[in-house]
């Protein structure tokens, strides 16, 4: 791999982390005792009693629901950004993690973060 193209990918990657931080954050806090971990931030109830305040209670749970899966991606697809970045740093950046094999510019193209070579993907 050429270092222009590195580069590219590179810029790529910290793009792609920005994103999506910026889209846990809206949503999640980062776990303070777990780096790297989130946590959806759960609904909050006031205490209001009568059937407007459980009604938007049940909204806001099933809300929170629909967003852990969603965290769920986002976090993985966030720890596999970094460690392509951290990869770059350490020059062993484009490398499938199973067969050892370099993974082609094709494939990173598409997905920067990419840990793994079509062939060991699949
Ligand atoms: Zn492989």
């Amino acid at each position: 791999m050429n270092k222009k193209m590195l580069q590219n990918l590179k810029q790529k990657l910290e793009k792609e982390k920005e994103t999506l931080e910026k889209e846990l954050e809206s949503f999640a806090k980062r776990d303070k005792k777990l780096p790297g971990d989130w946590d959806t931030k759960y609904p909050k109830f006031n205490g209001e009693a009568g059937g407007s305040a459980l009604e938007r209670a049940a909204d806001e749970v099933e809300e929170y629901v629909t967003r852990l899966p969603i965290e769920y991606t986002l976090e993985i697809k966030l720890k596999d950004t970094n460690l392509a970045l951290e990869k770059i740093k350490k020059g062993k950046y484009g490398v499938c993690e199973k067969c050892k094999k370099a993974i082609s510019i094709k494939r990173l193209k598409i997905l920067p973060e990419a840990r793994l070579c079509r062939k060991c993907k699949e």
